[in-house]
């Protein structure tokens, strides 16, 4: 009788699959096998071996293994496991989540060396129309030692071209400049400063590894070097052969971060975010698994890949919304990384200028340490914040009068200023001012956002798109006109009133193509005098020595939502924008303009002191019985109609009824139709996590035997972010 093994498959299946195991294979858990599933195929994850066989079934044996060691260690393997209980998604895919692409679909666990590029001709030999073959050859040429494929395209040039240089002998193949993977030597370069006075206590209260796990939360306000901080933490403490880990929110609106540790820590930098290609991604995932001691910054997947030898984890701006995955496996990647360090008794320091309530909550509880550094590094100080009432003042653009004669003043002293606006686009609505009549997305319950620069009506919520009109669609009236503010309009309006200063917009839009967020860097960082004007993305962890003054053109938009986040959110994004201002030597200013300047939220934040605001809004929580005092989870659903949305979790609402979990709804959420799928959510509310969690198992279980109409989807969130 042949042993019986357990396998994964990377589909959305809460079950698992029993195969024979083949005589003379020996297998153990996280590794990879191919096996007959169905007419067909399939990559499977070895979960466990010597299982009980079911009885009266006749099992097939797996096909062959890819590997004789797991593609998933033991302690990647037991993360995953433990990830796919917390947030109740199925196995399967959660540890293929751990896997790059090439090795999901069955490629072979092997570095992938890419072709390198000499050139070996002149471009006097291409016909004189060949002008983007001449300019990828003199390119080619302007490097000595070759340049790889992927290089060629990311420069803008293509494989064709590339092949037609090939096929005329101007460029030949070359041997790789990099050395292979293991034979690398790892050194430091060049010294960071000095740590000041500050910096320093906090360095010395933060727990060392050898102290095994611990949880930090960092508090530092913005500019105060938690970066540099992390750069001395891991100098000092990560061993020769130690494996660290940097989790950054987004790793291309900051590159000025990845270089930072790149000077200090050179080619034992390693970086993981969406923009690499496949084989970047496999190259890099065999580093780390082949134990290679690396310090990988990446985005949030990176928390779950395969390390073998991890000493030290890092979460910078740990508050950021981007480390809660929104679909599929929704997992947090900060609270992924605390589990972690626990697993691998290791330490994991948060840091943030404006943590998570949940974070600050775990520190004031004495869950994690807190460390707090108050002042900011070098000789810069913190920014002045002030409140602008704008309820009866004139407004050009949003802007009123005395924020544009801030504007003038900053710029006629030299310096730089941002102008914050959250929505991109020209307008965010289209009215007629005859019929009242306002455009609306025809598949989704929301407006249509005006995008001047390309003559577009938008959707922000889904991919619809229309030609914009200059007349009402409705009753033909010219008098259809744009009402509120995107970064466009304001950028037009600031491009006029200071026409000689450039006028930079950093949003979505304006930074879609590769490398346009460092040219716009790049610009600003050359000091002159410039007018920065954009949305989120401008508060995200810049360093802009010049800026002086932050306008912030309407602080009003998070303060009376229905969604019990929205507050914590808006407090985080003013701040963090606040906290571009005066990072240099020079004194920085906000100017917050706002129709409630007596909101006490908005009030506090004048102080500048984000522990004061984040008591006030936990206060807020507590007495609604809010996360982080509760655990929280939400079940939706989506189908062609909202009736059948509510009878799914209609369904489910029966199967809550347990002592101790309190149920909100079914009700449509807030934006009910999206993309033409009527959205309905069911909100569980708990303090006991742990019975919450066995509850959403059996739930979950019932829910996947159950035939719903087709097209109709259920979902489950816990920890959710977006409660609306
Ligand atoms: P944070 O990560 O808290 O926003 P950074 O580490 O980016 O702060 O530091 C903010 C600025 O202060 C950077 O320009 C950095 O180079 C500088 N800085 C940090 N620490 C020091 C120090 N000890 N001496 C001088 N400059 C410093
Ligand atoms: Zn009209
Ligand atoms: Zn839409």
């Amino acid at each position: 009788m042949l042993p019986t093994a357990r396998i994964a498959l990377n589909r959305p299946l809460r079950r698992l699959f029993d195969y024979l195991v083949p005589e003379g294979l020996t297998l153990q858990p996280g590794q990879r096998v191919k096996i007959p599933f169905g007419r067909q195929q399939a990559i499977g994850l070895v979960v466990e071996t010597e299982v009980e066989p079911p009885q009266g079934i006749t099992l097939k044996p797996i096909q062959t293994a890819l590997e004789d060691w797991p593609a998933l260690p033991e302690e990647t393997f037991r993360l995953l496991s433990w990830a796919s209980d917390y947030y109740q998604h199925p196995l399967g895919e959660c540890l293929f989540t751990a896997l790059p692409p090439a090795l999901r679909r069955g490629r072979p666990a092997a570095e992938k060396q890419e072709d390198w590029w000499q050139a070996c001709g002149s471009s006097a030999a291409l016909p004189a129309n060949a002008y983007k073959q001449k300019n990828l050859l003199d390119w080619i040429a302007q490097h000595e030692k070759g340049v790889k494929s992927s290089a060629v395209t990311k420069a803008g040039f293509t494989r064709a071209q590339l092949k037609a240089l090939h096929q005329k002998e101007l460029v030949r193949l070359a041997k790789p400049e990099a050395s292979l993977p293991g034979q690398q030597t790892y050194t430091s370069t060049t010294a960071a400063p000095e740590l000041s006075p500050a910096q320093t206590e906090a360095m010395e209260q933060l727990p060392t590894p050898a102290e095994g796990f611990s949880a930090s939360l960092l508090y530092g306000i913005t500019g105060s070097g938690k970066t540099e901080i992390y750069l001395h933490y891991l100098k000092q403490h990560l061993t020769s052969d130690g494996q660290a880990l940097v989790l950054v929110p987004e790793i291309n609106l900051t590159p000025q971060t990845v270089a930072r540790f790149k000077r200090y820590f050179g080619e034992r930098i390693l970086v993981w975010h969406s923009a690499l290609n496949d084989s970047e991604r496999l190259n890099a995932w065999l580093k780390i698994r082949n134990g290679e001691p690396v310090i990988l910054i990446g985005t949030r997947s990176a928390v779950l890949l395969p390390f073998t030898s991890l000493e030290t984890l890092i979460v910078d701006e740990e508050h950021d919304n981007s480390y809660k995955q929104g679909e599929g496996f929704r997992y947090s990647g900060r609270d992924v990384a605390v589990y972690r360090a626990h697993l691998n008794q290791c330490p994991v320091i948060l840091g943030s200028a404006t943590p998570s309530l949940e974070s600050y909550h775990n520190a004031l509880t004495g869950k994690y340490r807190l460390i707090k550094l108050e002042e900011r590094a070098g000789k810069a100080q913190s920014p002045t914040i002030s409140l602008l009432d704008i309820r009866s003042r004139p407004l050009e653009g949003g802007l009123s009068r005395p924020a544009l004669k801030a504007l003038k003043q900053t710029l006629d002293s030299g310096n730089q200023a941002l102008v914050f606006v959250n929505r991109r686009g020209y307008a965010p609505v289209m009215m007629c001012f005859d019929c009242g009549h306002m455009v609306e997305c025809p598949r989704c319950d929301t407006r249509l956002t005006y995008h001047r620069r390309d003559r577009a009506m938008r959707c922000h919520h889904c991919d619809f798109q229309a030609p914009a009109t200059d007349t009402c669609p409705k009753c033909k009236s010219d008098a259809f006109k744009p009402v509120g503010q995107g970064t466009e309009r304001t950028e037009d309006i600031l491009a006029s009133c200071f026409p000689d200063t450039p006028v930079v917009r950093v949003d979505r839009d304006s930074t879609q193509r590769k490398g346009s967020i460092q040219n716009i860097l790049e610009q600003v960082n050359t000091g002159k005098p410039c007018i920065l004007v954009g949305t989120q993305m401008l508060a995200k962890g810049h360093d802009f020595p010049n800026v002086t003054l932050v306008v912030v053109i309407n602080a009003d938009g998070g303060l009376f939502s229905v969604d019990f986040r929205a507050p914590e959110q808006l407090v985080q994004t003013l701040l963090q924008v606040s906290g571009r201002a005066g990072r240099g030597t020079k004194a920085g200013n906000v100017v917050v303009q706002t129709c409630h300047s007596d909101h006490p939220l908005l009030r506090t934040l004048c102080n500048g002191r984000y522990l004061d605001m984040a008591d006030q809004l936990l206060e807020e929580r507590e007495s609604g019985q809010f996360p982080p005092f509760r655990a929280m989870a939400i079940f939706r659903a989506e189908a062609d109609t909202m009736e059948q949305s509510l009878q799914i979790l209609d369904s489910i609402k029966p199967l809550t009824n347990v002592p101790g979990i309190e149920t909100w709804g079914p009700l449509p959420a807030l934006i009910a139709r999206r993309a033409d799928r009527h959205r309905a959510q069911l909100v569980l509310n708990t303090d006991n996590r742990m019975r919450l969690n066995k509850l959403l198992t059996g739930i979950c279980q019932t829910l996947e035997q159950k035939r719903f109409p087709k097209g109709a989807k259920w979902m489950i969130d816990v920890d959710p972010q977006e409660t609306g």
